[in-house]
Order: structure tokens, then C-alpha cells, then sequence
């Protein structure tokens, strides 16, 4: 590709908006904002992801592609699908891959924008992990091969992959002491022991005003380990989820909803509660009806919590679970976020901020049977499929690279997504007579190649190789010909060499560069 035929120009300033990665990709001429469109360079980067995905999602997988803009969400389409054409046990396991635009409601809690798609549908629990490690091993290599780096995922039934940078978006949770890190929204915590008592009966006690958990414990002089928090959401079917948690800590929407069988959650409304016979400020999971009820297994830690008594202005004191309530849940609901326990030494969190570039998602047997997927076994049964899903998100993952492998002079560009790997300038007369040689040379021998052939200074093309950031930068120049051939630089590292041309081509081709 000629530099002079290149569309999408480098710019000197753009808008200050977006982080620092995003601001170079626009300076870099790879996209534009308003509406966000990748030029050609930024689509070759693109293509690059595309193929390692190919790698990742292996050969064994069908394409499905859907219209966007239907009421479903992507990955909810493709469930349902699968629940009429999913028959029989010989089908499986069953891989499917789209492209998919995420919209704000997706049921698996997936960001919203551009998704790459992978949903794997397993006969057995034992498959399904087999799965799941060989795409967490996929995704770790594709990390490494864009030079990105995320906490380790650990067993659960979600994970995000987030790439640690003060300017990113996403929560993580690390742990000073023992480096432990995680996302906010699936890490593991500590919940500490409260002193052991003797549990208590139930009492009801005035407490007027005290619709907070704050205003609750400072009323009653408890802890605010010692309150039972209440939660509600509301699913899309419109039933209610009762969350209960430690008042001293806060619940994932997340987990919830994955404990839930994958349903995407909202706050209830007043209105709701009220419909369900729950008093607002006062809730109380003693005696609830038609809700389902989540216990966060920090409930175990202590005796005698405080919980509403479902009755305007008063709450129950002495309420010991299991005794008192029955949970449809119970396990780890909890968020974590700076000051909760590290659970492997019981630091504090610090908090920080990163880009989510990937996501897995398991979904069990209930959680099928639910949606009506099914298929018949080898001895006629029925049974409801795992399901895993990967995510990945290319603009991303992009971003996240730029704003990673970068200096104060541009980007660089890791080897597997550079849109070229070579950068070729040929400067004055005998450097451009000279460059047309070993540019058509290198295309001849199947090596895509940027060659800036422009009229312009020597100043104006280094500035631009540096913006643009390839991983080589090769110079033909009357200088380097004198010198005895042609001047290559790596954009990673300072210093430069000269070296006749034939010794370049040998070198690319044998990977030593
Ligand atoms: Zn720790």
C-alpha cells in the first residue's frame, strides 16, 4: 500500500476526548469519531483480530448470522434458535459463532457495542469444563500475542476480562499484599467471622425513620455487620428477586443474576414491592411469598442479625438464618469493591480501573430448561444442555492495545495485529528509484508493506512511521546506500542498522525480525 494512496490522513491534533489509546488511533489516521468509523488501517487491525478469533473459536464451528436491531438480544436469539433446532444428543457438542452488536439489555450481562460471539452447546457438566479451559487458554494467548495483560479468570459461572489502565472504564478489585486481582463484579471475598452468640427469638422493635442501613445501625447502636440488607430486582418475567447480604456489604448484580440462571436484573420499582406485599424501607425475607429469595453466604458468619419486620417503622432483632428464613439461593452475591477482604489473606481491596476486552459465561442445565432447550439422550431421555458463551470485543481490544503499546510519539503496534509489518520510506530521488525496487520486491514475495512514497520531508515521514507505529521502519535513503544498503529500525527498541537489502528480506523471512 502506497502512503500516497492511503485513505485517512495522520493528524497533528484531535478532539480531547476518550483516552489517551483512542486520541492516537484517530492522530494515527486507523478511525474517526462521530460517528466512530475505522478507516482502512484500523479495518486491516480488525481483520488481524478476526483471524486470531478464527484461531481461538477452532475449525469446528458453524456461522450463524442474525439481522441487528430485532427486540431480542444477539446471544438471546441464538438460544432460541437453538432451543427449536437442538434435537438430539448426536448434534453435540454444538458450536456457533456471530458478530453481533450488544444492546442494552443483554440477559448475560455483556457490555454493550461490538461483540465477536461464541456459544458452545455441551451434553454434559464435564465437557462443559473441558470447554471452558480450552477457551480460557485461547484467550490468555490471545492476550499475550497483542501484548495485553488481565487477571487470571478463576471458577465461576462469569468472567471479564479486564485489562488493568487508569484510564479505562471497567472495575477491578486488587489486593496490595498478595496481588490477588479481579473484577469488582466476580471476584472472591472475605467475610469475616462475627463474635459467635447465642441466637436469640425474634423481637420486633420500633425503629422509626430507619429506611437506611446506616440510619439503622446508628439508631439501634449495631454494627453494620450486624444488619441483614435487603435488595430487590425485578426480572424481565416480572418476578421479584429478594437479595440478602450483610449490611456491611454490597450485592453483584451479576452474580445475582447468574445464580439466578442468567436474567437481566433491574432495581424494582416501589409500585412492585408494594404489589408484592413487601413494605419498602422495612423488607423482610421472614415470611415473604412469591418472591425468590438469594442469600449471600456472609448470612452464616454471625447470630441475631437485624432485619425489617415488614411493617411500616419497625424491624426484627435476634433473626438467625436458616432458622428463620429459607433461601430459594444461597452463596457468594457479594461485590466486591476498596475496603472489602482479600480472601486469600484478608487485605483490603484497593480499587482500579481497566478495558474489558473479553467474557465467558456458563449457563447450566436449569438455566436451559428454562429457556426450552433440550435434547433427547442416547437412552431417549431429555436433558438440558451447558451452554458457554465467549465474548470477545474488538474496538476493545484495539483500544486497549493502543493505549498500551504506546510512547509520546505514537503507537506500536504488536506483531499479530500491526495492519503491515513493515513501514518503508524512501527519501530524495535515489531513495525513491530505489525504494520502488524493494517495494515491489517485498510484495512480490507475499510481504505487505506501507510505502511512503510521498513527496514530503524526511521529518514529516519519520513523524508519521513513529504515529502509526509499525513493527519495522525501513529507510532508503542516498545516506543509507553510501552506507551500503538500507537503514531498518524496530518502532520497540532505539537504535537502528544498516544492512544491504537482500540480508533484510532473508532475515523477515526467516522470522529473526
Ligand atoms: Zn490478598
Amino acid at each position: 500500500m502506497r502512503v500516497s494512496k492511503l485513505f485517512g490522513r495522520t493528524l497533528r491534533q484531535v478532539e480531547a476526548k476518550g483516552s489517551s489509546g483512542l486520541r492516537l488511533l484517530a492522530r494515527a489516521g486507523f478511525l474517526r469519531w462521530d460517528p466512530l468509523s475505522f478507516l482502512p488501517l484500523g479495518a486491516m487491525v480488525l481483520d488481524r483480530l478476526r483471524t486470531i478469533w478464527g484461531n481461538i473459536i477452532g475449525p469446528d464451528v458453524q456461522k450463524l448470522y442474525l439481522p441487528f436491531g430485532e427486540a431480542l438480544s444477539p446471544e438471546e436469539q441464538a438460544l432460541r434458535i437453538a432451543s427449536r433446532e437442538v434435537a438430539s444428543y448426536r448434534e453435540l457438542p454444538l458450536r456457533l459463532e456471530l458478530e453481533a452488536e450488544i444492546g442494552k439489555s443483554s440477559p448475560f450481562y455483556l457490555p454493550e457495542g461490538k461483540a465477536f460471539l461464541l456459544l458452545s452447546f455441551l451434553p454434559d457438566e464435564e465437557m462443559a469444563q473441558e470447554e471452558i479451559s480450552g477457551l480460557w487458554a485461547k484467550v490468555e494467548e490471545l492476550l499475550r500475542v497483542c501484548r495485553l495483560q488481565s487477571p487470571p479468570p478463576a471458577i465461576g459461572k462469569g468472567w471479564d476480562w479486564i485489562v488493568p489502565e487508569p484510564e479505562g472504564e471497567e472495575r477491578l478489585v486488587i489486593c496490595p499484599n498478595c496481588g490477588y486481582s479481579a473484577p469488582s463484579v466476580w471476584a472472591q471475598v472475605h467475610r469475616e467471622p462475627l463474635p459467635q452468640e447465642e441466637p436469640e427469638p425474634l423481637r420486633e422493635v420500633a425503629t422509626p425513620g430507619c429506611t437506611t442501613i446506616e440510619s439503622l445501625a446508628s439508631f439501634l447502636g449495631v454494627p453494620k455487620s450486624k444488619t441483614a440488607k435487603a435488595v430487590f430486582y425485578t426480572g424481565e418475567d416480572g418476578g421479584i428477586v429478594f437479595a440478602v447480604i450483610r449490611g456491611d456489604m454490597d450485592v453483584s448484580e451479576q452474580k445475582l443474576s447468574s445464580a439466578m440462571g442468567w436474567v437481566k436484573l433491574r432495581p424494582s420499582t416501589e409500585g412492585e414491592l408494594l404489589f408484592a406485599g413487601i413494605v419498602p424501607g422495612y423488607a423482610s425475607p421472614i415470611g415473604v411469598k412469591g418472591v425468590k429469595v438469594a442469600v449471600d453466604s456472609s448470612l452464616r458468619t454471625g447470630q441475631n442479625f437485624v432485619a425489617g419486620a415488614n411493617r411500616e417503622g419497625y424491624h426484627l432483632m435476634g433473626v438467625n438464618y436458616p432458622r428463620d428464613f429459607q433461601a430459594d439461593f444461597e452463596g457468594d452475591l457479594a461485590l466486591a469493591k476498596a475496603g472489602i477482604q482479600c480472601p486469600f489473606c484478608q487485605s483490603a481491596f484497593e480499587s482500579a480501573s481497566g478495558f474489558l476486552v473479553a467474557s465467558l459465561r456458563v449457563s447450566g442445565p436449569e438455566s436451559s430448561s428454562a429457556r426450552g432447550l433440550s435434547f433427547n439422550t442416547p437412552q431417549k431421555k431429555k436433558a438440558n444442555p451447558w451452554v458457554v458463551l465467549l465474548a470477545l470485543y474488538p474496538y476493545k481490544v484495539m483500544e486497549a492495545v493502543a493505549q498500551v503499546n504506546r510512547d509520546e510519539k505514537g503507537l506500536i503496534w504488536p506483531k499479530a495485529l500491526a495492519p503491515f509489518p513493515i513501514h518503508l520510506i524512501a527519501l530524495g530521488e535515489e531513495g525513491l528509484a530505489e525504494g520502488e525496487k524493494l517495494y515491489s520486491q517485498l510484495k512480490g514475495q507475499g510481504i505487505e508493506v506501507l510505502f511512503d512514497d510521498r513527496d514530503e520531508s524526511p521529518g514529516v515521514k519519520f513523524t508519521d512511521a513513529d504515529l502509526i507505529g509499525l513493527p519495522w521502519r525501513v529507510v532508503v535513503s542516498k545516506r543509507s546506500l553510501s552506507q551500503g544498503g538500507i537503514e531498518v529500525k524496530s518502532r520497540a527498541e532505539a537504535g537502528s542498522k544498516i544492512i544491504p537489502p537482500e540480508d533484510f528480506l532473508r532475515e523477515f523471512q526467516s522470522g529473526n525480525l
